[in-house]
């Protein structure tokens, strides 16, 4: 009996859609399942079509040393290839031309950053912003072929598989879909459900660091010698106290600051920041992340996540808001100090408190290390006023075995995009999707 489908595909972020419409050059039959809402009807930051990419602040980092581990699979060159030809068609759908981080002025930056112990690594970065990456999206799902259908609110539940190969899957609501090739693209909202899956059937993966820290909120003009060039400043940093690395994540100058609720049916809330191509804000927000190795073997680093923004969340009933000088002089911050703040908060829904309650010891060392270090390359980073907001969480700890064209151990099984703990952004994890596809197209032949 022929099956319901020859691909499916379950999540329908960036690394779904775009191996959709990678397959809409076929003529092979393809269902996408999304559990969220459609992408013009949806109000979760995570989930839905687009996944958290039609929400994302849409800076498309244009190397293979950033978002993402595609390099230990294709190889630079491929990888480069693959990001030219990814970012040619978010062009083609509509991102602006304009490229920071390349010129003149980058070198001078990158010694000045080494004077204060800093490393800077300069990235060419595309910015659609938040507004335009929904737009981009939305034509990209417009452009899919008629060979490709989407199954809105449609949650994949279970992997079905026999002797060593894909046979379907079956959704939330007992349905059982057969497929000849399946394609798990879950992002971090399904990646603790991919990771249950893949222990049930047996796969292998290895742990990523977890990476958890605070995001930081200054004047936009004490970042504007750094953003103005390169618009993210990746600056990583190696703590004295405990060598730990710490770097900046998803910059976003004159942005605002966001909460974010992930996990399926087990959510946490977290922070983290967006901004738009046209709205601006006075300030510049960025996450600082402290990648931890813990012990080896270590099994549960979504778990350990999880456990610190559950403390957040316990004492703030969300996200904490601390000011630099309350959590250096030992005092929790309260409405009143937020208020006589210079810098006010973007996220006005925060509670006022002390994240030494939340973050380990060896954590906020190492982001205060790497805040003095940065004030020496950007003045007024450490000021008073400067305002931190907790916690921040990276997800994609878990990293599936996967082969050179991401597929698992079990036979036309393929995982792609965050979920997989493959990528970490938006480039790479739409790559991610091109290289199944094309692998899918070339065996079905
Ligand atoms: C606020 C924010 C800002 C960001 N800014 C940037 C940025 O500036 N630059 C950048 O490169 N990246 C950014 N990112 C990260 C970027 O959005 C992700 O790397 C990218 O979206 C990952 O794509 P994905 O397709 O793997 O997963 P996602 O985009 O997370 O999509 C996964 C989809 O799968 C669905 N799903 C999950 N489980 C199931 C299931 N069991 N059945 C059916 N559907 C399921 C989810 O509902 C979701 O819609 C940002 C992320 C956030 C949240």
């Amino acid at each position: 009996m022929s099956p319901d489908f020859d691909v499916i595909i379950v999540g329908g972020g960036p690394a779904g859609l775009f191996c959709a419409w990678e397959l809409s050059r076929s003529d092979l039959s393809v269902l996408i399942l999304e559990k969220g809402d459609d992408i013009n009807q949806r109000t979760n930051l995570t989930s839905g079509l687009g996944g958290a990419g039609a929400f994302s602040d849409g800076k498309l980092t244009l190397s293979p040393e950033t978002g993402g581990h595609l390099k230990d699979y294709l190889g630079e060159e491929a990888t480069c290839e693959l990001i030219d030809y990814v970012d040619r068609l978010y062009l083609e759908f509509g991102a602006p031309s304009k490229i920071y981080g390349v010129g003149d002025e980058v070198e001078p930056l990158k010694r000045k950053a080494a004077l204060s112990g800093l490393r800077l690594i300069p990235v060419p970065i595309r910015h659609l912003g938040t507004d335009r990456c929904r737009a981009i999206l939305t034509k990209l799902k417009e452009d899919l072929g008629n060979n490709v259908s989407i199954a809105i609110e449609t949650e994949a539940r279970k992997v079905m598989v026999e002797e060593g190969t894909v046979k379907g899957v079956e959704t939330g609501g007992g349905q059982r879909l057969s497929c000849r090739y399946l394609v798990l693209a879950p992002g971090r909202e399904g990646a603790s459900w991919l990771s249950q899956e893949a222990r049930e059937l047996g796969l292998s993966a290895e742990n990523n660091p977890v990476d958890v820290g605070v995001r930081v909120e200054v004047p936009a003009p004490v970042m504007a010698p750094l953003t103005d060039v390169l618009y993210e400043a990746k600056l990583e940093y190696f703590s004295s106290s405990f060598d730990d690395r710490v770097r900046t994540f998803c910059m976003c100058p004159e942005g605002e600051v966001i909460v974010e609720t992930t996990g399926g049916d087990d959510p946490v809330t977290t922070v983290n920041g967006q901004s738009y191509s046209t709205k601006k804000t006075p300030n510049t927000n960025f996450a600082l992340l402290i990648s931890s190795n813990f012990t080896k073997p270590f099994h549960e680093p979504i778990a350990y996540g999880k456990y610190l923004a559950r403390l957040a969340n316990m004492l703030s009933g969300g996200v904490l808001i601390q000011r630099l000088v309350d959590l250096k002089t030992g005092h929790r911050s309260t409405q009143e100090r937020i208020e006589r703040s210079i810098v006010q908060p973007t996220l006005p829904g925060a509670t006022p408190g002390d994240l030494s309650f939340v973050l380990p010891y060896r954590h906020l060392t190492g982001i205060l290390e790497m805040l003095d270090a940065m004030d020496k390359l950007a003045p007024g980073v450490t000021s008073r006023h400067t305002l931190l907001y907790g916690v921040e969480v990276k997800f994609y700890s878990y990293r599936l075995s996967l082969s050179s064209v991401l597929e698992t151990e079990v036979g036309n099984l393929f995982a792609i995009g965050d979920g997989a703990g493959l990528t970490r952004g938006l480039v790479q994890a739409s790559g991610s999707g091109v290289v199944v596809a094309r692998e899918i197209m070339r065996r079905a032949k």
